[in-house]
């Protein structure tokens, strides 16, 4: 474990003052790995699971190259899906903090062309975006990157998976070919090598350990019937009553099914996959990060890249053939020192795939009996809050600080009792405790926010 300290890097005292406001206290060991040698221009390839801190790893190179004065798009970060591209533009802008008017854009396709290209004319400094979407801009010639000075793939084996190959090749046919070109990959594949081969010049391999310290994670396995995948999962929420827990699938028909099941008995459980509209999965992973749910069942796919914090737990409903895959997964849970729990559960014909984790990590996992588990039978998993939808978002010029008014002015609602509010281009979702949901309702749907009415309803 390295200890590095962001002061060893070449990096301005603001900038560092403004990394520390973040709790960025030391490079994660990605960081430490990779920073040096991308403050020097170098080209990276590099391995690291989720969660690792990748994005401050190209985020705080890319910014350090930056030309503010220069009205030109000097760095491009190529994301797999619009939610990956809003994270990593929401780290950037906490990254550049401490430099004035650095302009940064997403652009992602399943939104209107207008605004982007209204947007454009203000020649951003960083892009970041979608494959699909940033090769339309360049052919329509709103965007130009002939002055790009960084490249990056974030997540480049997943932007591969979704077929994006061709449109990253010709994307990067129209930048120049002295720019820096920095490549993040989960997993390694021959065609990574190949890609990288063919786009990056001799660059320096960095590989993030991806195992885990048991200290940390707490693995179990309990061997099943079959048949009793989701009485099991059941038990294991009520003998563990994890306050947050992703439950892994590996199909994503199940994920529903599983989610409907778990509703109907009162949990709050969400489904999240491939099959859901762009709105539909904003609204799962909201009310996930805001406590409105505390089981989120998901596929890898769908899980992949998502920064979700604190998980208590991470179950896999089912193994998946591949124990890389596993890794990924537990990796979830367990992070900034507090104890995560990993529980998997098998059937006999699918020991192999135990022991394919055994050898991947090199320890003996950890069987225990189901009989171990101490059920208290009535325990549902209350989520705390509960979300509210508004009818108003970016684009009608509402922002967190309204809503929060809305609910307390005049002290209608104390404002410890409202959570998290995520607003997007037309919606907004605040998360109020469960105790005060009808009050707050009455409030937002009667009353007015910046002196306007809109909807709101109970999500
Ligand atoms: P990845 O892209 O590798 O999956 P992220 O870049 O999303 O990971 O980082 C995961 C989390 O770690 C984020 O919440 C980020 O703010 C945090 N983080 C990144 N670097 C550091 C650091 N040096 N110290 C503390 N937290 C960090
Ligand atoms: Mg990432």
């Amino acid at each position: 474990m390295t200890t590095a300290s962001f002061s060893s890097l070449p990096l301005s005292t603001e900038f560092l003052a403004n990394l520390e406001s973040l709790g960025y206290q030391t490079m994660t060991p990605i960081q430490a790995q990779s920073l040096p040698a991308i403050l020097k221009a170098r080209d990276i390839q590099a391995q690291a699971k989720t969660g690792s801190g990748k994005t401050a790893a190209f985020g705080i190179g890319l910014l350090h190259q930056l030309d503010s004065q220069s009205y030109l798009t000097q760095a491009l970060v190529l994301c797999p899906t619009r939610e990956l591209a809003d994270q990593v533009s929401k780290e950037i802008r906490r990254l550049a903090r401490p430099i004035p008017n650095t302009k940064i854009l997403s652009l992602y396709g399943g939104t209107p062309m207008g605004p982007q290209l209204a947007s454009l004319q203000h020649h951003p400094h960083i892009v970041v975006g979608t494959p699909g979407r940033i090769l339309k801009h360049l052919q329509k010639g709103s965007l130009k990157l002939d002055r790009l000075k960084m490249l990056v793939l974030d997540e480049a084996d997943r932007m591969l998976d979704m077929g994006f190959h061709e449109d990253i090749m010709r994307i990067i046919d129209m930048t120049p070919d002295q720019r820096q070109t920095l490549l993040f990959s989960a997993t390694y594949p021959d065609e990574i090598k190949r890609i990288s081969k063919a786009i990056q010049n001799d660059p320096l391999d960095v590989f993030a350990e991806s195992l885990h310290d048991d200290k940390i994670i707490k693995q179990a396995f309990y061997e099943i019937q079959k048949g009793e995948r989701s009485q099991t999962l059941i038990a294991l929420l009520q003998h563990y009553y994890p306050q947050s827990s992703v439950v892994f699938c590996n199909r994503k028909q199940q994920c529903q099914e599983l989610a409907n099941e778990l509703t109907q008995k009162g949990f709050h459980a969400l489904a999240l996959h491939g099959d859901l509209e762009q709105t539909e999965r904003d609204q799962v992973l909201v009310q996930f990060s805001n406590k409105s749910c505390s089981i989120l069942i998901a596929t890898d796919v769908a899980a992949r890249g998502l920064d979700i914090k604190d998980l208590h737990a991470v179950i896999n409903f089912e193994l998946s053939p591949d124990p890389e895959i596993y890794i990924h997964r537990i990796g979830r849970t367990g992070r900034a020192g507090n104890e995560g729990l990993a529980l998997s559960m098998f059937t006999a014909s699918e020991a192999r795939k135990v022991n394919a984790i055994e050898d991947y990590q090199k320890t003996p996992t950890r069987l225990e009996e189901l009989s171990s588990l101490n059920m208290q039978e009535n325990f549902k998993l209350i989520a705390p809050m509960v979300t509210l939808c508004i009818h108003a978002g970016r684009k009608d010029k509402v922002r967190a600080g309204d809503i929060l008014g809305a609910l307390t002015a005049n002290s209608k609602l104390p404002g410890k009792q409202i959570g998290k509010i995520d607003i997007f281009d037309r919606l907004a979702y605040v998360a109020v405790e469960r105790s005060v949901v009808k009050q707050a309702l009455k409030i937002l749907s009667e009353g007015k926010i910046k002196g306007r009415k809109f909807r709101a309803r109970k999500l």
